[in-house]
């Protein structure tokens, strides 16, 4: 890559990026090379490049696709010659965005002695089972994750996860290919994003390779390609997924795919593919709710706790950034990182107060979220009755029905409390509100049309 490609690329990340996190982040890298798709900067620091690798990795490797640089997987180091003995601060050793640089599914095959161009991406180390916490919302995705990792029999093919970005659809497919590694070392794993596998596919075309292409995929025993909805409306490329895929299906082979909605939601998928990718196991992981955040904010903590071992949280921080941080665990998780930098920084005990401060513009982001009156709206259009008879008195089912649901998604969706909710129906009770929840999980399990109805709403309002 030309520097000057490195100038272009500076200049799209500003405008994605904002100036902010520009100046602090993507300023100080320094563009090393690119060599076998792996791109290169130099860091000033680890904690930088940690933060930069976590945050920013995705954005920096998209933009640099689109300029038309061939990269597979971004790295930031501290030149060697800046390598001092650094002290061993959590940041710098533990910290996020610590990838295994020298265990991709290619690397782990070459060390077999077997063709070194296993097509994957590198695997993030953090992305394990064992750092996954299970929840409600993603029992049913974990133990879908679980059953495919032990390699045995082909017992669903494909297994389609879906859900919304952050919600550890990435980390699931990480930690099958983790498990699958390390107990089936006979298998070829290739974990790859849709977007790589197009890439790798039009370096083909353009290098007259499809046949190496086609060989290379159809060999492989397990397959698994995250975000496939990127190659929606690519048409060869699609194509070309559709044949590896078909082929590797009949050799019963396991595929494991990603997207961020259901196969047939997916615009611009030719339909044949959708009812394809719906043919095995489709999952889904829903929003998370607040037990499943606070329990991931407390496993990260127990994590950086061997690191950091003074350090002190007060009570209800957790709780509280569980309570407000509620778009997606990437979020959740940055928050926390932040906060952890900033406490060691200035080595203190970690206050609401403290919290407060350092996340003002994390908590003021995730604020702007859905109200309790955009959802008695939608819901109220949905079902074609009056918003007035949202908040209204009236008992009927055809009403009161929907004023449940709309209570239950504004309890998932909202960081409302019962009371709150239920005033906001016309000053109902809280135990109306809590009655309406739980009767809605209930008919949600039984019926399907108010599961769909809820689903369809809830991306809706998510949207
Ligand atoms: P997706 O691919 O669905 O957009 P990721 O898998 O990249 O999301 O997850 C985003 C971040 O949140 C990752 O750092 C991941 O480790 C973390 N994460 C998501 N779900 C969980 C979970 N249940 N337990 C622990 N960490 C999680
Ligand atoms: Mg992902």
């Amino acid at each position: 890559m030309e520097n000057d490609t490195w100038g272009r690329v500076q200049q799209d990340l500003l405008k994605a990026v904002g100036k902010n996190n520009y100046t602090n982040w993507i300023e100080p890298l320094e563009f090393d090379s690119v060599k076998d798709g792996v791109a290169r900067f130099h860091v000033p620091t680890n904690f930088i490049g940690n933060w930069v690798s976590r945050n920013f990795a995705d954005q920096i490797q998209n933009h640099l696709i689109r300029a038309g640089v061939s990269v597979a997987d971004v790295r930031f180091e501290v030149p060697s010659r800046a390598m001092r003995p650094v002290p061993h601060t959590a940041m710098a050793d533990t910290g996020p965005g610590e990838r295994a640089p020298t265990v991709s599914a290619a690397a782990a095959k070459a060390t077999k002695g077997a063709s070194s161009d296993l097509p994957g991406a590198p695997l993030d180390k953090r992305f394990t089972f064992d750092s996954f916490v299970v929840g409600k919302p993603n029992e049913l995705a974990h133990a879908a994750a679980r059953r495919v990792a032990e390699g045995g029999s082909v017992s669903f093919n494909p297994l389609f996860l879906y859900g919304g970005v952050g919600l550890g659809k990435t980390h699931l497919m990480h930690a099958i290919a983790w498990q699958l590694q390390a107990e089936r070392a006979d298998l070829r794993v290739v974990y790859l994003s849709a977007e790589q596998f197009m890439y790798r596919f039009v370096q083909a075309l353009r290098e007259n390779g499809t046949m190496q292409f086609k060989e290379l995929f159809r060999s492989v025993d397990v397959l698994m390609v995250d975000d496939v909805q990127f190659i929606a409306g690519k048409d060869s490329t699609q194509e070309e997924f559709f044949h590896t895929f078909n082929a590797l299906v009949d050799q019963n082979k396991q595929i494991i795919i990603s997207a961020d909605r259901a196969p047939g939601e997916i615009k611009k998928l030719e339909e044949r593919i959708a009812s394809r990718l719906q043919s095995g196991l489709v999952v889904d992981l829903h929003p998370t709710d607040y037990e499943l955040r606070l329990g991931i904010l407390q496993h990260k903590v127990e994590q950086y706790r061997e690191s950091y071992p003074g350090l002190k949280i007060q009570d209800g921080v957790l709780e509280f950034l569980a309570h407000r941080i509620s778009t997606n665990v990437r979020v959740l998780e940055g928050a926390l990182t932040k906060l952890f930098a900033f406490g060691s920084l200035v080595g203190r005990e970690i206050t609401m107060d403290l919290t407060q401060d350092c996340l003002a513009d994390v908590l003021r982001a995730s604020d702007r979220k859905v109200t309790v009156e955009e959802i008695q709206r939608r819901v109220s259009e949905h079902y074609n009755m009056r918003m007035s008879d949202m908040i209204g008195p009236k008992r009927h089912r055809t009403i009161a029905r929907p004023r449940q649901m709309a209570m239950y998604l504004s309890k998932q969706l909202t960081s409302r409390s019962l009371p709150e909710i239920g005033r906001r129906f016309g000053g109902r009770d809280h135990t109306t509100v809590m009655h309406a929840v739980k009767r809605i999980e209930e008919l949600k399990a039984v019926d399907n049309q108010i599961a769909e109805d809820l689903e369809l709403l809830r991306r809706m309002l998510e949207a």
